[in-house]
């Protein structure tokens, strides 16, 4: 049988579930379609933490969206009843003229963001367990710190059931077509339609979205426990920031105060430079080779963080060419709102992206500054002349 809603949403993990909620509570019937269950670790929202921050090396376009994210995680954890962001403060650590450090003092004067620049003795003295070299300096924010994803997705689920949405887990979408003014979804157990599609689908985008043209890399990465020598009470969230440091121009490293007790280790990975891969074929197995990598860029700089390694695990970034994020109307059909090419820095805007989701699916537009986000950006010349 053939049901019919106002808006469907495919995939309910990080964007997917902040869409349907923010959907449903304008008052549409919405149904939210997952392959997998809630809050699950095989897409790239689970793991326990990411980074926030405000100053943005990326693009100073982005701290509107971040500013606007924080209010809203508030409104969130508030409804919800759960404790989603934690701001520990942090450090963006490099030499002056890294895209790390510059990229983010840019951003901070651009938009009058509240930070201090140390340099490398006043870094050593305030947070003691970070050792950088002479010529090091970081910019350091008080609203940094981290989210807890696999809380993030719940916490939208919980608010989205409330408001009415029909949310299926285990179920997954085969293909989805315009059909009129609407659409149809098709899975593994069911027809739907619907006036509108979003969808969210993480590192599936080349499966889901193929006819948008743009090229996405899903990029394999390794997120690692490691139990601090001297244990972890130099590493508590009370007085260590999260960080990410520029080792040089090809790498970033980046890691979390010990958020999970005296047992739970500190979390560290590596910021892009990962294997590729696809869903199907990502390698969930941690080498000691790479082990030993994380560890060479430890020891000099932190080096009290590479003790016994507790834990590992795997997650996919979907890079987009430029590393910017892809939210716009599908090109062809504008009752398909698309939202992908997160490329390892989405979470942080997980509230604001939902609430950007159901304005353009809802109202056709969105207040909110996106044109960075355009898909038409990462088309080659001859489509975007002839879409
Ligand atoms: C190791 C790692 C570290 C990161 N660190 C940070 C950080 O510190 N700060 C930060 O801001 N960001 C970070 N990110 C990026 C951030 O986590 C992602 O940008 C974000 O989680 C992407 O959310 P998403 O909704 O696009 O993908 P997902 O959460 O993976 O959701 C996509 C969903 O679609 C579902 N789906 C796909 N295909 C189908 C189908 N056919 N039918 C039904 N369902 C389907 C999937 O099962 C999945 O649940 C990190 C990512 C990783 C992997």
């Amino acid at each position: 049988m053939t049901s019919s809603y106002d808006a469907i949403v495919i995939g309910l993990g990080g964007m997917g579930s902040a869409a349907a909620y923010r959907l449903a509570a304008r008052g549409l019937r919405v149904l939210g379609l997952e392959r997998f269950t809630p809050g699950h670790d095989r897409g790239s929202s689970h793991g326990g933490s990411r980074v926030t921050r405000q100053a943005y090396f990326e693009d100073p376009a982005y701290v509107p969206l971040l500013l606007r994210a924080a209010d809203l995680w508030e409104q969130v954890e508030r409804d919800s009843g759960r404790d989603i962001v934690t701001y520990t403060g942090g450090v963006m650590i490099g030499r002056p003229d890294s895209r790390t450090v510059a990229g983010s003092k840019l951003s901070a004067e651009q938009w009058g963001l509240a930070h201090d620049m140390l340099d490398a003795a006043e870094i050593r003295r305030r947070f003691p367990t970070l050792n950088p070299a002479d010529d090091e300096i970081a910019l350091y924010e008080a609203m940094a710190g981290f989210v807890r994803p696999e809380e993030s997705v719940l916490a939208h689920l919980q608010l989205a059931g409330q408001a009415g949405a029909e949310l299926h887990f285990e179920e997954t979408v085969a293909e989805w077509a315009a059909e009129g003014s609407g659409v149809r979804v098709t899975t593994d157990q069911d027809t739907y339609t619907a006036g509108r599609l979003v969808i969210c689908p993480g590192a599936w985008a080349p499966d889901l979205l193929a006819g948008l043209g743009v090229d996405f890399e899903i990029e394999r990465q390794v997120m690692y426990w490691f139990a601090p020598e001297g244990g972890t009470a130099a590493f508590v969230p009370e007085s260590h920031p999260v960080y990410i440091w520029e080792v040089d121009a090809d790498t970033q490293f980046y890691g979390f105060p010990a958020i999970d007790g005296p047992d739970g280790g500190a979390k560290v990975a590596m910021f892009r430079g990962g294997r590729r891969c696809t869903p199907e074929t990502i390698d969930r197995e941690v080498h000691d080779a790479e082990v030993e990598a994380i560890r060479t860029h430890l020891r000099p700089r932190i080096p009290a963080l590479p003790g016994p390694l507790l834990h590992a695990a795997t997650c996919m970034y979907t890079n987009t060419a430029d590393e910017h994020f892809v939210i716009a109307a599908h090109p062809a059909h504008s009752q398909v709102t698309v939202a992908c090419g997160f490329s390892g820095h989405g979470f942080k805007f997980v509230p604001v992206v939902g609430e950007i989701l159901a304005d353009l699916a809802a109202e056709g537009s969105t207040p909110h500054p996106i044109a960075l986000f355009d898909p038409a950006r990462l088309l080659p010349a001859s489509r975007k002349a002839h879409p």
